[in-house]
């Protein structure tokens, strides 16, 4: 069989703090990121996307088109358009995931293609590292890896309050920038059924994985990391960020900023008190996810 690769992989909703984490993570030279990878057919082909934004556009972290980027430009080349990373699902195997993730029988692997697992060993032999993060979150990605016997994975999954989640996708500045504005309630249930499909393959999947409340990790960092070191068997350093991060998509004002971790909840204060009750009430049954 050909040699593993091992994969660290951050699941759960957008807007969790995936970019924080990550840029913390990839200080380890161990780590080689690559943000959101499963963004990488979109980055590289330049296709329209709901999630691709006015300011960033098709650019890596580093501000540059993928294929001048002194990282993504030489896998860009290797490849030469011949990889396809699946960002878009449909409604079938939306469906399919579900059945297969509660189902009482153990997920059967089936065969694969070898994009991922290619795109993979090109990251490898552009910066050679033992692990590869992947930021995706998305919990059908994790699945389509999963099924991979070539790829080990290590799933960090990250979990912000979902009254925050919420907030952020309905934000005005989304419509100027060119990306979905969501209403509150509707990014409310989003929030509930991402995370219940991410507890539920974790538990379902044979893979070692660690949950992470993003505010209690901003609050306590030192603490809170001590988990991925024990996940990973590396060290981290939570004040360090990496200097030199090539991301596919991200949040950018995350990448840019170097300070200290700092736990900034907008939401509390920028959310009418209505809204901010029915949150409370909704996430009522979930408040176990939630910061402690
Ligand atoms: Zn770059």
């Amino acid at each position: 069989m050909a040699k593993q690769i091992k994969v660290i992989y951050i699941l759960g909703g957008g807007h969790s703090g995936s970019t924080l984490l990550d840029k913390i993570l990839s200080t380890n030279p161990a780590i080689v990121s690559g943000g959101e990878i499963s963004f990488y057919c979109i980055y590289r082909d330049k296709v329209e996307h709901p999630k691709i934004n006015r300011l960033t556009r098709h650019r890596c972290s580093c501000q540059k088109d993928l294929e001048k980027c002194p990282y993504w430009g030489k896998i860009v080349t290797a490849d030469n358009g011949r990889l396809k990373i699946k960002k878009n699902y449909t409604l079938g195997e939306n469906f399919n995931v579900i059945v297969e993730l509660y189902r009482r029988k153990k997920i059967k692997k089936h065969e694969v293609t070898n994009s991922n697992y290619d795109l993979f060993k090109l990251m490898l032999d552009v910066k050679p590292a033992q692990y590869i993060l992947d930021s995706s979150k998305d919990p059908r990605r994790l699945l389509d890896l999963y099924h991979d016997p070539r790829i080990k994975l290590f799933v960090i999954h990250l979990i912000r309050d979902g009254r925050s989640y919420a907030y952020s996708y309905q934000k005005p500045v989304r419509k100027k920038i060119g990306v979905k504005q969501y209403c509150y309630l509707r990014s409310l249930v989003e929030w509930i059924i991402i995370n219940t499909i991410a507890i539920r393959q974790i538990k379902k999947l044979d893979a070692p994985a660690v949950t992470i409340n993003y505010e209690t990790f901003c609050r306590q960092p030192n603490q809170e990391i001590k988990k991925i070191e024990k996940l990973t068997n590396l060290k981290f350093d939570v004040n360090k960020h990496n200097p030199e991060h090539h991301s596919i998509s991200g949040n950018y004002k995350t990448l840019e900023m170097n300070k200290p971790i700092k736990l900034v909840e907008k939401w509390k204060n920028k959310t009418p008190w209505p809204k901010k009750l029915m949150g409370t009430i909704i996430l009522f049954p979930f408040r176990g996810w939630l910061d402690k």
